[in-house]
């Protein structure tokens, strides 16, 4: 599969073979990269396994909620947080969430036919943080500014976010049959400091729309983000259901 496959059986030992990540690439539940191997498209040299790195724990301390990066999707879709088990439970089928990771569905590449990380956008409303090493150290971030840096580099280890205390909204719109990728995905969490908006599936990356938090207008998430063309929706389709989807959440999570 590589050149060369590196297995550590630590968190400690995973930080230490990926160093600056220069020629390594992660393996965690290998639902989109054993594809692009199968068709010939990537031939890594140095594979850095993250199966038995230790970093599948899912915990609660007090209210903030930890999300190790190998926790596998289903573990969310059947868990207790209802706004992350919403878009969890749409992401592939069984098979592939009991595979794909948390930390993968973050860090994945911009499919060629389909957007991919549905995940980004409840992380996002949620105010989620993300803890990576890499060059430099160690870091927490939040999860959108994790999502719009350079990622190369980057392994993460885990995620965390306090426990919603407020309303919240979920909106996603797919084709309906199996294995159907997201049209659109949009979250929303309110609390005490206003509102947190989070979109994924229209475009490469999930992102957060201030424009929409500031103002409440559903149109100003155009401001925010770009759409993009691909085998499941027209850019243009995704503009318009876009402003449905964040009105709707606007007017659930405000009723
Ligand atoms: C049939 C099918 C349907 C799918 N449907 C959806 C869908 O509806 N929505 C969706 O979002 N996705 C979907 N996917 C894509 C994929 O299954 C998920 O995004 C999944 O969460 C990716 O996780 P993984 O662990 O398998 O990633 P991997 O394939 O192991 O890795 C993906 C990328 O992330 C990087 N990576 C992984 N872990 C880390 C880490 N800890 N630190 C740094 N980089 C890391 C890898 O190097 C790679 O570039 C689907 C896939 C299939 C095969």
């Amino acid at each position: 599969m590589a050149a060369e496959t590196l297995v550590p059986t630590s968190v400690d030992e995973a930080t230490k073979l990926f160093g600056d990540g220069d020629g390594i690439t992660v393996f965690a539940g290998g639902t989109i990269l054993m594809p692009e191997i199968a068709a010939g498209r990537l031939k890594p040299a140095r594979a850095l396994m993250l199966h038995r790195s230790g970093l599948a724990e899912l915990r609660a301390d007090g209210d903030v909620v930890r999300i190790g990066a190998m926790v596998p999707v289903a573990a969310l879709a059947d868990g207790a947080d209802e706004l992350l088990a919403r878009f969890a439970s749409q992401i592939g089928d069984r098979e592939v969430r009991a595979g794909a990771t948390v930390g993968g569905n973050l860090c994945a590449s911009p499919g060629l036919a389909a957007q991919r990380g549905d995940l980004g956008a409840p992380l996002i409303a949620l105010g989620a943080r993300v803890r990576s090493t890499g060059k430099g150290g160690e870091r927490t971030e939040p999860v959108e500014d994790f999502l719009g840096a350079d990622r190369a580099g980057r392994l993460v280890l885990e995620i965390e976010y306090d426990r919603p205390s407020g309303a919240w909204s979920a909106q996603t719109m797919r084709r309906r049959h199996a294995h159907s990728y997201a049209i659109a995905n949009v979250a929303v969490c309110s609390s005490a400091d206003g509102l947190r908006v989070g979109v994924s599936g229209v475009g490469p990356t999930a992102v957060r729309s201030r424009a929409v938090e500031q103002s409440r207008n559903a149109e100003d998430v155009l401001k925010d983000v770009e759409t993009v063309d691909d085998a499941v929706a027209s850019a243009e389709y995704r503009r318009k259901m876009l402003v449905v989807l964040v009105r709707r959440a606007l007017d659930e999570v405000e009723a």
